[in-house]
């Protein structure tokens, strides 16, 4: 559902299509252009349909602006390289993720997905698009999470002895990260916290773990298979500026069961408190949460 408007009153979403995500265009063709959101767009033969074999990044505008638009663009380079695609560039990029916004008619939140995937089969050119869309309402969960703890199968060695797992990826082959919302689901909570099978507290499937330990923020290292969140980085800038000590550290899941505090991140949902973690309750700051997701959107 769409932000306290009646169904069906939602503008439409924007798509971009990035037909010049390496370099400046030649004789003078654009490098991107705008397409309709509800036309066909896609080959079946693209990689990204066959495969799932692609990158991607959420952004979130707040009041028509994009936050945080240069760590996106880093991470969808990390994560490209990962997957031994080259990396796009990011002046076009950062050029069609503002137009974009600039095309959507003015919302409070705006959620703003980036693709690149390694294109049609045989081609060897990467697609690229972006896509504008009023975020859902987050309120909710903004409000506090019940979670649930799930075993994500992988060790936090996992991206040092086996990289190609892509462990700390942002790929488009999300169905393993919605599979386990379901699961969620069926166990009666509303998210997830993957934990390795040493029994390490790693990341929601969408979302970085923030932990409150007294006067210390704790988030998981980023070397432990996580994605680097640029979320959690916002945060920590505010958190560092009043005089707080941040840092990387594996917590067992019974040491974030016991923590004064505990967050999900995200560019879109921003802080989501958990509320409760597998049946035990957490200590909720409704005033702190709105700091936090108020740094994140750039607002702070
Ligand atoms: N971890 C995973 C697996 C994610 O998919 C995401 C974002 O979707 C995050 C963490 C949070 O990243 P960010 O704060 O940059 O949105």
């Amino acid at each position: 559902t769409d932000q306290a408007r009646p169904e069906g009153a939602a503008p439409a979403p924007v798509l971009i299509l990035v037909e010049r995500a390496y370099g400046p265009a030649a004789g003078g063709a654009p490098d991107f252009r705008e397409a309709d959101p509800s036309a066909a767009q896609l080959l079946v033969t693209d990689f990204v349909a066959t495969r799932g074999d692609g990158v991607f990044e959420t952004l979130g505008a707040f009041d028509g602006t994009l936050a945080n638009v240069g760590p996106h663009l880093d991470r969808l380079t990390r994560s490209a390289a990962m997957i031994d695609l080259a990396g796009p560039d990011h002046d076009v990029l950062r050029a069609a993720l503002e137009a974009a916004v600039a095309a959507h008619p003015p919302v409070p939140e705006l959620t703003v997905r980036l693709s690149l995937t390694r294109g049609v089969e045989g081609s060897g050119v990467p697609s690229c698009w972006i896509h504008a869309r009023v975020a859902d309402d987050y309120a909710p969960a903004r409000a506090g999470l019940s979670v649930v703890s799930l075993d994500r199968g992988l060790p936090t060695t996992a991206p040092a002895s086996s990289p190609w797992l892509l462990a700390g990826a942002k790929t488009l082959s999300y169905a393993v990260n919605m599979a386990v919302l379901r699961e969620a689901q069926r166990r009666g909570a509303e998210e997830v916290l993957f934990v390795s099978s040493e029994g390490y507290a790693l990341e929601g499937p969408t979302s970085t773990l923030l932990v409150r330990l007294g006067d210390r923020w704790v988030t998981t290292p980023v070397d432990a298979g996580v994605l680097p969140g640029t979320s959690v980085a916002s945060a920590f800038a505010l958190l560092r500026a009043e005089g707080a000590e941040c840092g990387e550290e594996l917590l067992t899941i019974e040491q974030v069961r016991e923590a004064d505090a505990a967050w999900l991140l995200s560019s879109g949902r921003l802080a989501a408190p958990i509320r409760q973690l597998d049946g035990v309750d957490l200590p909720v700051d409704a005033a702190l949460t709105a700091r936090l997701g108020d740094a994140i959107a750039g607002r702070a």
